[in-house]
């Protein structure tokens, strides 16, 4: 198997080996018998076919040291002793500057494993150019009393009007209650042309379907409905890796689907850490193949919303 642009024998040359992990028996996920060292195993084993998404992008990670039954935090800039991670002094959207990290490779990554991290968020930029997105994320966000299967066509009324927009869409359970779309971008676009596009498309999803869809934020408006949060669009926002694990019980991944499948998953945390390196040995290919070959460019797309 090759996915997208690594090979396995590639992110190994990337030398993981060279990260000692101390405490492997220390329990991360306690309900679930999950230990450090089944967390290394878990992310050595979707290296191949994480890493393509994530390096070289500002990533955030939840780190949770003493395992998730203990407090757990949102880390976004650099910590001391981290020797195979990449840094990068970035402005914030308010104008402060800080250094973030990066994985760059496996080592990368797994140093981060050993430090705590458990979920990894990255940015929709890559560090050479954070200013210029190259990929939009619809976050669909069901109310409460949302069933299952009007997440899952709320996703694809997503994906057909991003068609009709002549825009090609991808799909990924979060490990929560959701779904992502996300929709690449090549040439990519400033974050004022994607925060345009991605308010305009999210209102004209709310307009379209007003009992499906809602463009608000705040959880009394999402009552019944599904909000398209399309605020994970800018520079600083972040949303969960592919193949990320979350900190949660059962010890959830955020899959990648190919469209065709996204009616035989049957909840937004449907796989594992213990299910997915399964799937991925059954699978032929990448579920998001030819992601990195797309070519589309947002910048005739905003005046057909009419943004
Ligand atoms: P779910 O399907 O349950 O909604 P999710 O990962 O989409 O899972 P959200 O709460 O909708 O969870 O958040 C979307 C993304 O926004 C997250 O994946 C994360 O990267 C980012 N995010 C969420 N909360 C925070 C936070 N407190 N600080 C920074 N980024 C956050
Ligand atoms: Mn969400
Ligand atoms: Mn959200």
């Amino acid at each position: 198997k090759t996915p997208r642009g690594t090979t396995k024998a590639a992110a190994r040359a990337a030398g993981a080996d060279a990260i000692a992990i101390t405490h492997p028996d220390r329990v991360v996920f306690p309900d679930d018998g999950i230990t450090k060292q089944d967390v290394v195993a878990y992310y050595r084993a979707v290296m191949p076919w994480m890493l393509p998404d994530i390096a070289d992008r500002p990533t955030s990670t939840i780190r949770c040291p003493g395992g998730i039954g203990a407090p757990c935090f949102f880390q976004k800039h650099v910590m001391a002793g981290l020797d195979h991670v990449g840094t990068a002094k970035l402005k914030e959207e308010t104008g402060a500057a800080a250094v973030y990290l990066y994985p760059r490779d496996e080592a990368g990554l797994i140093e981060l494993v050993q430090f705590g991290a458990v979920e990894f968020h990255p940015w929709g930029s890559h560090v050479d150019a954070p200013d210029i997105a190259d990929r939009v994320v619809f976050d669909l966000d069901p109310g409460e009393d949302v069933a299952w299967p009007r997440v899952v066509a709320a996703a694809r009324k997503v994906r057909s009007l991003l068609d009709e927009l002549g825009l090609v869409s991808f799909v990924r359970t979060t490990g929560g209650k959701g779904l992502h779309v996300v929709v690449p971008l090549n040439p990519g676009a400033d974050w004022d042309t994607v925060k345009t596009f991605a308010r305009g498309f999210a209102e004209a999803m709310a307009g379209l379907h007003p009992l499906e869809f809602v463009a608000t934020a705040g959880k009394r408006f999402r009552r019944g409905k599904i909000y398209v949060d399309y605020l994970r669009n800018g520079r600083g926002a972040t949303a969960v890796a592919s193949y990320s694990l979350r900190s949660r019980p059962g010890a959830p991944v955020a899959v990648p689907l190919r469209w065709e499948e996204l009616g035989r998953i049957g909840s937004g945390d449907a796989f594992d850490l213990r299910s997915v390196p399964r799937r991925l040995a059954r699978l032929k290919k990448d579920p998001w193949e030819g992601i990195d070959k797309v070519r589309q460019d947002l910048a005739a797309v905003n005046a057909k919303l009419g943004a």
